[in-house]
């Protein structure tokens, strides 16, 4: 079975990048990270992950000696990745960019990537100048604004107007699904000035939060116009997604975008 994989019509309409969303779907992983498995989680083997990403970039007609990859720390540092990066963290998580959660470049060929399992992924595409980023949201980067961080870093290196972006946020918990408790309302009402909005309550200290809408009204304050929204909940579709708020053993999703 070939891997399932997602695309965006904003992103696959220009013609200019190779992309995806991966499903959990068409890989050779078993057990609990069955089967498409992209992260070096604890319960996989960095052998059957190195296949997967395999088979994802030969779907994509990319190769993956071409993969760079950050350890994600649910921070907002961003690495511009230039040729000699190209493969760091492609095959062990070791060689990654440390604590880097925002990931650009202007370069052809290199393939960021950035894994999943119920957090928000941010891709952005800038046509005019040809970049392309990556940003990992999970709640605690939204309260920094990191995909803010990622709009202001992709104008400082390369130009980017964030009039020009397009910018995908896509599958990830949903408002349907993600329950969060005091300590995280607290912080968004602290940081955001419309965070009352994106709370419904749920029980006593408990709401559902929705954080691709926290996402995209962040990316649209900052100037972002094109936005494509996902509309697949992690939580909700386990037969599609790993979700590691269904389950703490499970594998990664991983968005892809390089220029062609
Ligand atoms: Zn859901």
């Amino acid at each position: 079975m070939a891997p399932e994989l997602l695309r965006f019509p904003l992103l696959a309409e220009t013609g200019l990048v190779a992309h995806a969303f991966t499903t959990r779907r068409g890989g050779v992983s078993t057990g609990p990270a069955a089967s498409l498995n992209m992260g070096f989680v604890a319960h996989d083997s960095p052998e059957n992950v190195r296949a997967n990403r395999r088979l994802v970039c030969e779907a994509l007609g990319l190769d993956p000696v071409n993969i760079v990859a950050g350890r994600q720390v649910h921070g907002h540092n961003a690495a511009v990745v230039n040729p000699e990066d190209r493969g760091r963290g492609a095959l062990t998580p070791e060689e990654a960019f440390p604590d880097t959660d925002i990931l650009l470049t202007r370069e052809s060929g290199i393939v960021l990537t950035s894994y999943y399992a119920d957090c928000v992924p941010l891709i952005f595409l800038d046509p005019v100048v040809k970049a392309v980023a990556l940003a990992h949201a999970g709640w605690r980067g939204t309260v920094q604004g990191v995909g803010a961080k990622c709009v202001r870093a992709m104008g400082e290196a390369f130009g980017s107007r964030p009039g020009d972006l397009l910018a995908v946020i896509g599958p990830s918990a949903g408002s349907c699904c993600y329950e969060v408790d005091e300590p995280v309302q607290t912080e968004f009402a602290r940081v955001f000035p419309r965070w009352g909005g994106l709370f419904v309550p749920r029980g006593p200290g408990r709401w559902l939060l929705d954080l691709k809408e926290a996402n995209r009204l962040l990316l649209a304050d900052c100037g972002v116009r094109q936005i494509e929204v996902s509309g697949y909940c992690t939580v909700c579709r386990p037969d599609l997604f790993y979700s590691y708020r269904a389950s703490r053993e499970t594998g990664r999703m991983a968005s892809l975008i390089g220029l062609v």
